[in-house]
């Protein structure tokens, strides 16, 4: 039984499925490659692109598929309790991948005020506020009427938050010179860091901080956001506090532990993720195994934590080593590295660095596609994908359309 159907739970699935009688249950009905979900924001991919339904890619395995959530397991009677479900669901190996949720750093107001940015529906909630705003916007008001109706704050610099707000930038730059609005858009990042994209290079960091200049970007470091309010969010920087009102704030600003992990008696970190051993078991439970963003691995470059990179890595280790635990070989571990960078900057360019080199431009926005479409799950699934994306390209979808 597999718990969470992410790049750690449903790789897992797929590689055991004709070992055994596997199981996944999800609280959604659908996968995420997160990575793209910046796409899917701009309407370059589409849903079926990169949020498929189980039911459909285990079409030809032989994989059951359980759309509920999970709220406890029994580590003793090997069963687990689904929400809304009577009866607990057997397990003889278990595989606990719930990721984790948007960790508001208890900042007033920030959980019931700000947006998240996880899935396919927090996409959608924000191109609709977008558009919202836009369509109250009337074509005769003036620059400075524009700008305060549509300024928009995403909270955290890392990759995601530089993703998202260029993003947003090209977007509704694109709509005010169609909609013949007057002025500029304002987007904000606001980082409490003194630099945006840790961890990653200098030479990517480059590409990134052109990108938030060309997206009209406006980028606030060592700023840490104090509250969040139904009109906006108040920051402060230097020891000054400063209210801006904003029609959304997004909140990008980290991950923490998931409830479930939360809830569940087992070894972890300081941090709350299962400290899974080497070989990803869960200490003291040999047939539990843990992997991606609930799991601490000792085995991993640093700067692979909290990644689909790793969590797709593991799912292959998980699954020899599932397999090996049936049989009664062996178990293994490996070390995992980095396999390379890969940022959407914008509606036309991105950044890309593999094997030591950084690349950016359009050419780096063709080749994260091509390199996304073989990461998606089944062989049937990314021929579909690839196809359309080759056919019938991946040119943004306008802010003036909705989504059917
Ligand atoms: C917007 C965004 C962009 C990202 N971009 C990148 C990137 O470019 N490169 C990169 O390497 N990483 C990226 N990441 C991080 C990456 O998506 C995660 O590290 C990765 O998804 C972790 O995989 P996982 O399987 O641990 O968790 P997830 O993929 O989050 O999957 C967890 C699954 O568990 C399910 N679930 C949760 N709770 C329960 C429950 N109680 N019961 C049943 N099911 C449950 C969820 O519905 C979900 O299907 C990004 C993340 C986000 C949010």
């Amino acid at each position: 039984m597999i718990i969470g159907g992410g790049f750690g739970g449903l790789f897992t699935a797929l590689e055991l499925a004709n070992d055994g009688e596997v199981t996944l249950v999800s609280a959604e009905d659908h996968f995420a490659f997160r990575p793209m979900l910046y796409e899917y924001l701009s309407g370059e991919v589409e849903a079926w692109h990169i949020a498929p339904h189980y039911r459909e890619l285990f079409d030809d395995d032989n994989i059951r598929f359980i759309h509920g959530a999970v709220s406890n397991v029994d580590f003793e009677a090997r069963e687990v309790s689904i929400e809304g479900w009577a009866k607990r669901e057997p397990y003889d190996v278990l595989v606990l991948a719930v990721g984790g949720v948007t960790n508001y750093a208890g900042v007033e107001g920030a959980e019931e005020h700000a947006l998240p940015f996880r899935g396919i529906a927090d996409a959608d909630a924000l191109r609709n506020r977008m558009i919202d705003v836009l369509d109250r916007t009337p074509p005769d008001a003036s620059p400075d009427e524009t700008r305060a109706a549509a300024t928009f704050a995403v909270v955290g610099a890392g990759a995601s938050g530089c993703e998202l707000s260029t993003k947003m930038g090209d977007l509704l730059h694109d709509a005010f010179r169609r909609r013949g609005l007057r002025g500029e858009p304002r987007v904000l990042v606001v980082e409490m860091g003194a630099h945006i994209v840790p961890g990653m290079g200098d030479e990517l960091r480059a590409y990134v901080e052109e990108a938030l200049r060309e997206a009209g970007v406006e980028l606030h470091t060592e700023t840490r956001v104090r509250r969040v309010t139904p009109e906006g969010f108040v920051f402060e920087q230097g020891g000054e506090e400063t209210e801006v009102k904003a029609a959304a704030v997004v909140w990008v600003g980290g991950v923490q532990v998931s409830p479930l992990i939360e809830r569940l008696q087992i070894p972890k970190d300081k941090r709350g993720l299962v400290s899974v051993e080497p070989t990803l078991q869960v200490p003291g439970h040999a047939e539990v195994f843990s992997l991606g963003d609930d799991a601490h691995f000792p085995d991993a470059n640093p700067q692979l934590a909290g990644t689909a990179q790793l969590a797709f890595q593991q799912a292959s280790l998980a699954a020899a080593n599932i397999r090996a635990l049936i049989r009664g070989d062996e178990l293994k571990t490996k070390h995992f590295e980095v396999m390379g960078e890969a940022l959407s900057l914008g509606t036309e360019r991105a950044a890309v660095l593999t094997g030591g080199k950084a690349f950016g431009g359009a050419l780096a926005r063709q080749a994260r596609f091509a390199l996304y479409t073989s990461r998606l799950p089944t062989w049937h699934h990314r021929v579909k994908v690839g196809a359309s994306w080759f056919f019938e390209g991946t040119a943004p979808l306008p802010l003036g359309l909705r989504r059917p």
